[in-house]
């Protein structure tokens, strides 16, 4: 695929190269026209419409790309997104308004304030499995921030992507909001220019190499990544509830979600409970290959890989999969232990394994000894194990008795630690992902106490010293 017919097809742009469309938004970016709140405010609201105009057309791509149904695409796609427009479009005033903070001794004579300032053109680079969202999201931040933007949607969800991309040519110019299809060409090509922001969410190998093609630039990044999320189950909870819950969470999306539970560790003493519950629970909800609520695996590459990573001697539930129609059949696995195959790399498929903790110390240390997970879910009555495993495990974010909600509040800042990812986005958070906060000090050119001028008797020491804090 040749990038120079991908980018800039409206006329007033031309048909520009990824080098070209870059050059382009620098210059618009120097020119402030993204500056003004009043233009910030008019591209979130084109954004708005245009996709209050397209939903139906939308939803359908995304049907197309992996059968995914529009229930859970307005809940898991244009809910968060109008969301976020919501609180862009109301907040976006008081983000961007500059703040006055209090002087220090030494300097009490003049004003010091902060003035956030957009960070210039931006490259948000997005996954497939959840194409609007995890793509518009950012995109947003970065509209509401003041910034240019070059996306780069998942060239695995063709149909998602592409018409994202058509709808987006056809409301923006190429200078300020630009898309470049493609895949790892593309993404390399547009890598080794130099950006002011990026924004990428994905795999962890791949955060790694964006992360290498920015440090060249000295780019900031905000990198959302993946892992395995855990779930910690306690003896003392409502098993019907929290399996209706986690049931509801884990296959969701297939399980090709990036905050998915990855893996159940429940105490032994409620085990056989928790697997009669989790069996319940999945026959009552309908996964069949006939129903088509339940979404596809993205290619047949994946589904292989998934299906490899059932074991025969821990299979408990499910297993069955039908390669062409990529449909893999909610799996769990039993008796599973942390040295498993299935432990060692995030599934991001509908399979989970439970593996039993007795002491719970023991089981905060096995996860503390792995990568820091982007969620974590902890079931539990007991106050005592809350505020332990909150104070006691490092991880991106997460719900007590529940899963995946906590990304749905968007006043709740999302993202990553250590490899599961860098920095955070949603509400002011995003905003902030996307703005440098400029510090200055204003003076009035009268009067300038001779403190800090030579020469620096002892007295001056003495009066610095008592003008020092602490
Ligand atoms: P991916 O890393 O394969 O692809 C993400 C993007 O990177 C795509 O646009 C792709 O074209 C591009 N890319 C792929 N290989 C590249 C390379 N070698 N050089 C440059 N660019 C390249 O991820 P994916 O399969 O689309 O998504 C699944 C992964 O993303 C999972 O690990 C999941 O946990 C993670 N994820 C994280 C979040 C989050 O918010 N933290 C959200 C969704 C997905």
């Amino acid at each position: 695929m040749n990038a120079a017919t991908q980018t800039g097809q409206r006329p007033d742009a031309g048909l520009l190269a990824i080098a070209d469309v870059v050059a382009a938004q620098a210059r618009y970016f120097r020119g402030n026209f993204t500056k003004p709140l009043e233009f910030r405010i008019g591209q979130l609201l084109k954004l708005k419409s245009m996709l209050q105009a397209n939903e139906a057309a939308l939803q359908a791509a995304i049907q197309a790309d992996f059968g995914k149904q529009a229930f859970d695409t307005f809940l898991t796609e244009f809910h968060v997104i109008y969301d976020e427009l919501e609180a862009a479009l109301a907040g976006v005033r008081e983000w961007a308004r500059t703040r006055t903070v209090d002087a220090n001794l030494l300097n009490a004579r003049a004003k010091s304030y902060i003035l956030p300032e957009p960070l210039g053109v931006s490259l948000v680079i997005g996954p497939w499995n959840y194409p609007y969202q995890l793509s518009l999201c950012p995109v947003m931040a970065a509209m509401a921030a003041g910034c240019t933007i070059i996306l780069k949607p998942s060239e695995l969800t063709v149909h998602s992507s592409s018409l994202l991309a058509q709808l987006i040519r056809a409301n923006f110019p190429a200078e300020y909001f630009a898309v470049v299809e493609g895949g790892v060409p593309e993404t390399t090509e547009l890598l080794a220019r130099k950006f002011d922001m990026i924004f990428f969410t994905g795999s962890v190998p791949v955060g790694r190499i964006v992360y290498q093609a920015a440090a060249r630039h000295l780019t900031p990044v905000v990198l959302e990544l993946g892992g395995k999320s855990p779930v910690i189950i306690t003896p003392d909870v409502d098993l019907d509830e929290a399996m209706r819950r986690l049931v509801w969470a884990k296959f969701l999306n297939s399980g090709q979600t990036c905050i998915a539970p990855d893996y159940v560790l429940v105490h032994k003493s409620v085990e056989a409970r928790l697997l009669e519950r989790l069996e319940k629970e999945l026959a009552r909800v309908d996964y069949s290959l006939e129903n088509g609520n339940y979404v596809r695996i993205v290619n047949e590459r994946n589904v292989l890989r998934i299906v490899e990573l059932i074991d025969p001697e821990k299979l408990l539930l499910g297993g069955g999969y039908d390669l062409q129609e990529r449909w893999i059949q909610p799996t769990v696995l039993k008796g599973v232990e942390w040295t498993d195959r299935v432990m060692q790399d995030e599934i991001f498929g509908p399979l989970l394994p439970v593996l039993v903790y007795e002491d719970l110390d023991a089981a905060i240390s096995e996860i503390k000894a792995r990568p820091k997970p982007l969620a974590l879910y902890l079931f539990t009555n007991d106050e005592a194990t809350k505020q332990k495993v909150l104070s006691e495990v490092s991880f991106g974010g997460g719900c007590v008795n529940d899963a995946l909600m906590h990304i749905s509040n968007g006043n709740l800042p999302f993202g990553g630690v250590g490899d599961s990812g860098i920095g955070n986005y949603h509400g002011e958070a995003g905003f902030r992902a996307f703005s440098h906060y400029k510090s200055i000090l204003e003076k009035d050119m009268v009067p300038d106490p001779d403190l800090k001028y030579s020469p620096h008797t002892s007295e001056k020491l003495a009066v610095l010293r008592q003008l020092t804090a602490g």
